[in-house]
């Protein structure tokens, strides 16, 4: 696996490999990987004949109240993961390099990035659709892959896409979960045990969801109520947004018709955990 740190560099491995006809891949992230990123660095084979992973935590998508400073990273670890998951290039850009001096065009895509996450965490939505497209302007990847876990992440991406041109087809993968269900994130390390027994509400939550609406239940007024009361029955949660709307505009909706998402933020003590689900309408007449 090669190990690639400058943008330039990364740029003319990308060449090379399209030169003699190849695909690309690239799976973005910020490190610390778990079976969650595996996936999608194992799906990402799949896709195309190479397959780059960038490893980059991005400062322009973090609050100024957030955990920049305690993200966590063990690039070693990371290496040896990515290596042995048959991945062809790590990209590991630096700070300054990604943002130089005098750097400030964002790109903002506008209404996905309001609601949710957004609404909580101003700007975040701006500093990913910012890098990715720095990403992929110096991958030139032919596909690009996201996790479904962060389902707002990838409309954002996907809607940038479309309207920039960017040449690259966009995937998402399915949300990887430890055996109790819960989300695998590398913000999971946060939690100590207690907090991590608790953490499995959010899991239990959308299985709840899952079953009214297969039972019929159509209203996502009583769909969110059901939620939030589970939610606030577990010590120490507290309850960031429930969200049940439109999965591809995000805006919500009252009634589960179709394809409904319903969408989770929790603090499980100072942590924030995410997590979602795509409801299907059961049986009319409930
Ligand atoms: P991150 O390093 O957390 O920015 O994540 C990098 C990529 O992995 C993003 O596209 C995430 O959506 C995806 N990802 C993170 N956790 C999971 C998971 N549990 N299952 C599937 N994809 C994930």
């Amino acid at each position: 696996m090669d190990i690639v740190r400058a943008i330039p560099e990364m740029r003319a491995w990308s060449r090379r490999r399209k030169a003699v006809g190849e695909t690309v891949a690239l799976v973005p992230t910020m490190g610390y990987f778990h079976q969650g990123h595996l996936a999608l660095m194992q799906a990402a084979r799949r896709h195309a004949r190479r397959v780059v992973v960038s490893l980059f935590v991005n400062p322009a998508q973090f609050g100024p109240a957030e955990d920049l400073e305690r993200y966590p990273s063990d690039h070693d670890r990371d290496r040896r993961m990515a290596a042995a998951a048959g991945v062809d290039c790590l990209f590991v850009p630096a700070v300054d390099a990604m943002y130089p001096e005098g750097h400030q065009t964002r790109i903002d895509v506008r209404e996905l990035s309001l609601g949710l996450c957004g609404a909580a965490r101003p700007g975040h939505f701006q500093g990913v659709a910012t890098v990715v497209a720095k990403l992929f302007n110096i991958v030139q990847p032919d596909t690009a892959l996201f996790g479904q876990k962060d389902f707002q992440q990838l409309q954002v991406i996907r809607r940038m896409a479309v309207d920039l041109d960017f040449p690259v087809e966009i995937v998402g993968h399915p949300t990887v979960r430890e055996p109790d269900g819960l989300a695998m994130s590398s913000r999971n390390t946060y939690l100590d045990a207690r907090e991590r027994g608790t953490a499995q509400c959010l899991f239990e939550a959308l299985e709840l969801a899952r079953r009214l609406c297969a039972s019929g239940e159509r209203s996502c007024g009583r769909i969110a109520l059901a939620v939030e009361r589970f939610l606030l029955s577990r010590p120490g949660v507290r309850i960031g947004y429930i969200f049940l709307g439109d999965p591809g505009r995000l805006i919500p909706v009252r009634e589960v018709t179709g394809p409904t998402l319903l969408a989770l933020a929790v603090w499980i003590g100072g942590t924030r955990l995410i997590d979602n689900v795509l409801l299907e309408p059961g049986p009319a007449g409930h």
